[in-house]
């Protein structure tokens, strides 16, 4: 995995224990989490925190989970999980379209709801990983896409292009790019890094042929352009 920030989980859980369980758990994971207990702290604290995935009670003071959920899908496609009492409800939940991307019955084993979100975090990654100004990537089919058009890469102008991509304006050097190329520490020149770049830009030109997206800049090295 090329993503080192851990994913911040928001747990909305009006029971203490539970909640406190759940972080464990997720900590045990590497995941980040923080605990929301009121339904009316939900809206302020996702727009604040911008979390990875929310874990979302149905039964909450203040504001219920139903309406919740339909208002964070107004403003933010994070993934929802909602967590409920009653197994007979998850019918009528899946009838309302809320737009949650799981839901899960209480009791839960822990270990069980970690896995369903590393599953969701990771299904959620491959659609979406937005790499700013149309292009998004798919790590695990090497693909990139530019405002819709696919083109496949080979590993090493994947990582070029998603180095580059990741900070634009920023100019990078030769010797900079190389360092993110190859894992095994290859010795290559400074012509591999020019031909890798041609064959890149190629594949972008179809993709985009009016816009030019990775810039060389004289005498440093190349940047990709917002
Ligand atoms: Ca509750």
């Amino acid at each position: 995995m090329t993503d080192t920030q851990p994913a911040m989980i928001l747990i909305v859980e009006d029971e203490p224990k539970l909640a406190a369980l759940l972080a464990d758990y997720l900590a045990q994971s590497n995941f980040l989490s923080m605990h929301i207990a009121n339904g009316l702290d939900v809206i302020p604290a996702v727009r604040a925190a911008m979390p990875d995935l929310i874990l979302l009670d149905l039964m909450l003071p203040g504001r219920d989970g139903i309406d919740l959920c339909r208002e964070l899908r107004t403003f933010s496609d994070v993934p929802i999980v909602m967590v409920t009492a009653k197994v007979e409800e998850i019918d009528r939940l899946l009838g309302l379209q809320l737009g949650a991307d799981d839901y899960i019955c209480k009791p839960f084993s822990p270990r069980e709801v970690v896995a369903r979100v590393q599953a969701i975090l990771r299904r959620a990654g491959r659609q979406r990983a937005p790499a700013g100004n149309g292009l998004v990537f798919d790590d695990e089919l090497h693909t990139a896409s530019y405002h819709d058009q696919r083109f496949d890469l080979t590993p090493v102008e994947f990582r070029l292009l998603k180095t580059l991509s990741a900070s634009p304006g920023r100019v990078f050097s030769r010797d900079q790019l190389m360092n993110n190329l190859y894992e095994d520490y290859r010795v290559v020149t400074d012509r591999t890094v020019d031909s890798h770049i041609k064959n890149l830009r190629r594949k972008l030109d179809a993709a985009s042929p009016d816009k030019e997206l990775i810039k060389s800049v004289y005498g440093v090295g190349y940047k990709f352009e917002s």
